[in-house]
């Protein structure tokens, strides 16, 4: 008998943790398809269609004949569009040349651990936490490894410029700032990111990743004087800041996968390189998607302004009815579409069904099975973020509002 071969995958991907905020959909999804009437707050993305103008120029383009190969790092119109925004808008010294548009911001963050980490020399990027779950991942596929500088709940999810500069090794080659953050739905000031940054330039060593994702979901409203700053636009760091963007969370096109990286670094060397590996990853996004990102840059702002004012009233709404939960403590949101509750009052008790409460974990699928509302673990958000969970406010009041009494009357059946 010839002995059968089997393909064995290879250790790295083998070992990948799946992401766990897909984990929860996934079990979602499969109770709402056997007729389970599921809230849920589980997904990280705008519940609103994109913009009506942005898919009738997709259409156009794609009946235009922007369907072969495209320019791999984005078409001459598209990326100049972007530097023109990064340079109005954030005050980035990035040219065309600069700016590589990706498979979603995702990508974008790929790319660049791709062209810092070097797999075997005991990389390091430190990540300031609680973080997004797919960028250690990533970091680990790359080889390098992830560590980690926390703020707690006590601290407003905030690091001090002191706890990064006690984090910072030999061997980090990058920190990875996301300000507004997912999952806290905090975000630094302009004076916060200054001073984190301040750190950063003193340790000429360490490339600065700033994923500003969620620029444009901002709440002054909840967080009075609030804005954006770009930490890249200091001349002293201009140099060694990656910055990561896109078009996902700010004008409702998750789905459309447009992201992008800029930087002056390297005199346009660092962007040519991560250009080179994304050319030879998968050539370009799609070319009938370059049109549509000059039209969402150049007349987009009206539209993502609307939803953001819609954001910002429900993050308003689901602060409201979480802090009225004994049990539960809650920052008030301040950007992105998060609210980042801690359970741990929570813990030791036992729910209806019987089921003990030892963590987030625990937390979280008592809540689904038993009050069918589907929220994220805090577990894989880094180490001060596992007695959390998160929810997104890209749902309707309605569902906020139902979603969030179900929560509420479950917490109170804990015994
Ligand atoms: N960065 C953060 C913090 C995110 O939350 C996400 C998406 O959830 C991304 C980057 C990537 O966005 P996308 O690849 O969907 O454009």
């Amino acid at each position: 008998m010839p002995t059968m071969h089997t393909t064995q995958v290879s250790p790295h991907v083998r070992n990948l943790p799946a992401s766990s905020t897909l984990a929860v959909s996934a079990k979602a999804k499969e109770l709402k398809a056997q007729g389970v009437d599921v809230v849920g707050f589980g997904t990280g993305e705008p519940d609103f269609d994109t913009p009506a103008h942005i898919i009738d120029s997709l259409v156009e383009a794609a009946r235009g004949g922007h369907t072969h190969y495209a320019p791999s790092p984005g078409s001459p119109e598209c990326r100049e569009v972007i530097a023109r925004k990064l340079r109005d808008e954030n005050g980035l010294p990035v040219e065309a040349r600069h700016v590589v548009v990706t498979v979603g911001g995702k990508e974008a963050i790929y790319l660049t651990m791709q062209c810092l980490i070097e797999p075997g020399r005991g990389d390091e990027v430190l990540m300031v936490a609680p973080a997004w779950v797919s960028v250690p991942a990533i970091i680990e596929v790359c080889g390098g490894t992830a560590t980690w500088v926390s703020g707690t709940i006590d601290t407003g999810w905030k690091i001090t410029p002191e706890e990064l500069d006690a984090s910072i090794t030999p061997k980090t080659v990058a920190v990875v700032i996301n300000s507004p953050s997912n999952p806290c739905g905090t975000a630094y000031t302009p004076d916060e990111l200054r001073a984190l940054a301040e750190v950063i330039a003193r340790h000429d060593h360490v490339t600065l990743v700033s994923d500003e994702i969620y620029e444009k979901l901002m709440y002054p409203e909840l967080a009075p004087g609030l804005e954006h700053f770009s930490v890249g636009s200091m001349p002293e760091l201009a140099d060694r800041t990656i910055t990561i963007n896109g078009l996902s969370k700010s004008h409702a096109m998750t789905g459309w996968r447009i992201g992008y990286l800029a930087t002056p670094a390297g005199d346009g060397a660092f962007a040519a390189a991560a250009g080179k590996l994304h050319s030879q990853m998968v050539s370009s996004i799609p070319a009938f998607c370059m049109p549509p990102i000059v039209e969402a840059i150049e007349n987009g702002a009206p539209a993502v302004e609307q939803m953001r004012q819609t954001f910002a009233r429900r993050g308003a709404l689901m602060y409201e009815k979480l802090s009225a939960i004994d049990g539960l403590r809650c920052m008030k949101p301040a950007g992105a579409f998060y609210c980042f509750p801690e359970l741990s009052g929570c813990f030791g008790r036992t729910t209806p069904g019987g089921v003990k409460i030892e963590d987030a974990i625990g937390f979280c699928s008592a809540l689904l099975e038993e009050a069918n509302v589907a929220v994220v673990p805090g577990t894989d958000f880094g180490p001060t973020a596992a007695n959390c969970c998160r929810l997104s406010f890209a749902a309707s009041e309605e569902d906020i509002e139902r979603g969030c009494d179900r929560l509420a009357e479950f917490v109170a059946s804990l015994r």
